[in-house]
């Protein structure tokens, strides 16, 4: 079964939808022999500011260690359950081209579909709700850490805001490729989710061949 690759600016609603989907798969896959897993930065223990270049020496930056070990760590855990049987959804930035294509070969390598859900909601709404989390931080220091919250720096968010690398439904990487905006109601999510349902498991689903 196959892996969803979720990617979205930061804080533009990919934890929300990824537990929409989690729960629509769910119900889905009852009395079946799948199995569902939810891999993200929080499931794993990331912190958000291992994203954050702003505090690195600029020789170091290119080389960030503290986000190689992320992914390493991310990879690893997808890995450990991706299989034709297993369905996994990873949650979180996955903003570099060159990142998802791995993931994507990984997928193949199982013999197992990938595909992309990009979260598309506007910039200036993605920065109000990190904003609005950075106050909360400071109003109530510790409370939001850890409980899915935590805000990035602004100087990182900004960052990797201008980092991201759009999906490119052109490649066979990024697709297919399935999107959910900030305004899409329960009704067109529903429809999202029965189209991906269709491509990665149902009547839509290619045969995932290692030398395609
Ligand atoms: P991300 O995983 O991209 O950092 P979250 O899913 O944590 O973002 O969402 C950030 C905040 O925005 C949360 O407080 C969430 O409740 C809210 N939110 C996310 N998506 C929507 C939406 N489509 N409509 C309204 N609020 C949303």
């Amino acid at each position: 079964m196959p892996l969803i690759i979720v990617t979205g600016l930061p804080t533009s609603g990919k934890s929300t939808r990824a537990q929409q989907l989690h729960d629509y798969l769910a119900a889905r896959i009852v009395d079946s022999k799948y199995r569902l897993h939810l891999v993200s930065d929080d499931t794993l223990s990331i912190s958000r500011t291992v994203y954050d270049l702003s505090k690195l020496p600029v020789h170091e930056r290119s080389a960030n260690s503290g986000e190689k070990n992320a992914r390493a760590s991310i990879y690893g855990a997808v890995k450990r359950v991706l299989t034709d049987k297993d369905i996994v959804i990873l949650d979180g930035l996955n903003y570099i081209k060159g990142w998802r294509y791995q993931l994507h070969c990984e997928a193949k390598a199982v013999r197992t579909p990938s595909c992309i859900l990009q979260i598309g909601c506007s910039v200036d709404r993605a920065k109000q709700v990190n904003e609005e989390r950075v106050q909360n931080k400071a109003q109530n220091e510790g409370d939001a850490q850890g409980n899915g919250l935590e805000p990035y720096e602004p100087e990182n968010w900004d960052n990797l805001v201008f980092r991201y690398e759009e999906p490119n439904p052109m490649t066979r990487w990024d697709s297919p490729l399935f999107t959910l905006i900030w305004e899409d109601d329960e009704a067109q999510t529903q429809k999202v989710f029965d189209s991906l349902w269709d491509a990665i498991a149902g009547d839509g689903r290619k045969v995932v061949k290692p030398n395609q």
